[in-house]
């Protein structure tokens, strides 16, 4: 991959495939499975890899390798490999990467789905996971095992908002030879970049701030290039491809991702701030308030704040019910990062089959509320969690 060197902004707009004969603006969408061979010779040496060259949708495709280019331009990345989910991101990264009897460290609070990855599918092959809490960053030495491969996190987590220092957990990975990988989902590399803290590889549910409109399902893994292709082999035979289509669309998505996530986080800031001030609101949680406890670390590796805010409603878990069952403008969905505003209560929904003790241990309280702020007027979004507050 080429390293260009305009700003981020330039680059997410302007990487683009070669344009063909019709010297189209935009790239064109190449809907096909396959692609022709111009002789016997041209096939022999395109199934070797002598040569660079799409022969089949499920390895590459002119539209998921644009998708793959721009993400590796803003995470500073040297390669990478389009998925058709977050979750296919996550498990094929695993499944390539892993041997039976291998050990994860990873933080405790992750994305649901790859907290059961953890818990029920990869025991299946004898790798165990041993979590750590990310606010005590000092216990992670202490679950590193002989067998351990991977440390694995996330920053910020999801739904509790914690930071976790990116560079600390770059120098554990280095001073214990560990494959360093992060979910930079919340964050986007718009506002933080991991390997240059030391991760060798970056995933992304590219569903949630890339396409940022709800529209389309993606993920992608970049990243350190002899990692890549052990993912991309594992992928070019197993079938979790992106389609083209919806790298496409990502791909668009991509050119406003510095705008639309600049809005986000100046809205999401302000809603932070009037609920910090709410009567009814007992804390509120967002990267860049002073009283977030890990305030300085997030100034130091995130350019803002990013757009969710979770906050702890008076009164436990009807009280968190009955705010929800108030609210009028904003969307009850269990997606986010999305131009739409969601609003979600953990307790009651996503996590509601943890004990309140398991929820606990993720930082999820009885009247915790995550809120995904959209791109609508910030007045109205706050008009609407006011009303709802009562
Ligand atoms: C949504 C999400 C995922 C999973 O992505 P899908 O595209 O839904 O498969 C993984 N990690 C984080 C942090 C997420 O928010």
């Amino acid at each position: 991959m080429n390293k260009k060197s305009n700003r981020f902004e330039t680059e997410a707009i302007r990487t683009q495939l070669e344009r063909t004969e019709f010297l189209e603006h935009t790239s064109p969408l190449y809907l096909t499975s396959s692609f022709i061979f111009e002789d016997a010779e041209d096939m022999r040496a395109s199934f070797t890899e002598e040569k660079e060259r799409n022969i089949y949708s499920r390895f590459t495709n002119p539209n998921t390798t644009e998708f793959v280019e721009k993400v590796c331009q803003m995470e500073g990345a040297e390669s990478g490999y389009a998925f058709a989910t977050g979750m296919a991101a996550i498990f094929s990264t695993f499944a390539a990467l892993l041997e039976s009897d291998d050990h994860i460290v990873s933080a405790r609070s992750v994305f649901g789905s790859t907290h059961t990855l953890f818990t029920k599918y990869l025991p299946k092959w004898q790798i165990e996971t041993t979590y750590f809490d990310v606010t005590k960053p000092e216990t992670i030495e202490g679950c590193i095992t002989p067998k351990t491969k991977i440390l694995y996190a996330e920053s910020p987590t999801n739904p509790a908002v914690d930071i976790i220092d990116l560079d600390l957990l770059g120098n554990i990975a280095k001073k214990h030879n560990l494959i360093l990988i992060i979910d930079n989902c919340f964050a986007t590399p718009y506002l933080q970049q991991p390997i240059k803290h030391g991760a060798h590889l970056v995933i992304h549910s590219a569903t949630k701030l890339m396409d940022g409109q709800g529209r389309v399902l993606g993920g992608v893994t970049v990243g350190n290039a002899d990692l890549i292709r052990e993912i991309y082999l594992f992928a070019r035979n197993t079938g979790p491809a992106l389609s083209p289509f919806n790298a496409w669309t990502l791909s668009k998505s991509l050119e406003t991702l510095p705008v639309r996530v600049d809005r986000h986080c100046e809205n999401a800031l302000k809603v932070a701030e009037f609920l910090e001030n709410h009567s009814k609101v007992s804390w509120v949680k967002y990267p860049f308030l002073k009283s977030h406890p890990q305030y300085e670390v997030a100034k130091k590796q995130m350019k803002q704040g990013g757009n969710i805010v979770s906050f702890e409603v008076k009164g436990g878990i009807e009280a968190g019910r009955q705010f929800l069952d108030a609210i009028k403008l904003c969307s009850l969905s269990a997606n986010l990062g999305d131009t739409r505003t969601i609003v979600t209560h953990p307790a009651s929904t996503t996590h509601s089959k943890l004990s309140e003790e398991d929820r606990l241990e993720v930082s999820i309280t009885d009247g915790l509320v995550r809120v995904s702020v959209g791109l609508e007027h910030v007045d109205d979004i706050i008009a609407d969690l006011e009303q709802a507050l009562g």
